[in-house]
């Protein structure tokens, strides 16, 4: 619904990759239809969602694509990263490791994605505050290094989720628009 007669200036798609559980899907969902699923789901394959918004008096479409559980068996495919104007770098900031691992994925992205992308490292779940295993200035650190925009944010509490995909989004306009 919503996107019938309406003029689409641009369509940009965005991929989210990280560690299984770190929260893409709830994000996703978040950002999209405001919603937030106790239950998980559990979808294998790659899909997306799309959410229309104007920006600078266009009308952008964002098509955001979550790796559905595919990144439990390392079959995050060329065809995920194809055409990719903007990636989210997701973590767990209780999980340390999901941390650790964002090095690799970036990588990852990097060998498959184009050169122009807009990259942000999002530390998740900040809501569980009692549990951070992941120190804010970790992340900064690792995003200035990198050359990413950097924020935390919960899907369950909503805390900026908007803020941050509407960073990124103005960020891919600013680039391809
Ligand atoms: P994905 O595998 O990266 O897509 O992760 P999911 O979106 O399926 O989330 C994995 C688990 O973390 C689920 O049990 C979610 O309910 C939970 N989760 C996701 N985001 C948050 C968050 O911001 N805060 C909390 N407390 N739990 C979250």
């Amino acid at each position: 619904y919503g996107d019938y007669n309406q003029k689409i200036d641009y369509v940009f798609k965005v991929v989210l990759i990280g560690d299984s559980a770190v929260g893409k899907t709830q994000l996703l969902a978040r950002f999209t239809r405001n919603a937030f699923n106790v239950d998980s789901k559990a979808t294998i394959g790659v899909e997306f969602q799309t959410k229309t918004l104007i920006i600078d008096n266009k009308t952008v479409k964002a098509q955001i694509w979550d790796t559905a559980g595919q990144e439990r068996y390392r079959a995050v495919t060329s065809a995920y990263y194809r055409g990719a104007v903007g990636a989210m770098l997701v973590y767990d900031m209780t999980k340390r490791q999901s941390f650790d691992h964002m090095a690799r994925w970036l990588e990852e992205l990097r060998g498959h994605a184009d050169k122009n992308i807009v990259i942000m490292l999002i530390g998740n779940k900040c809501d569980l505050a009692g549990l951070r295993a992941v120190p804010t200035e970790d992340g900064e650190e690792f995003a200035q290094r990198e050359n990413l925009f950097f924020m935390e944010t919960s899907a369950l509490e909503s805390t900026n989720v908007e803020t941050c995909f509407l960073t990124i989004l103005t960020e891919i306009y600013q680039i391809n628009g």
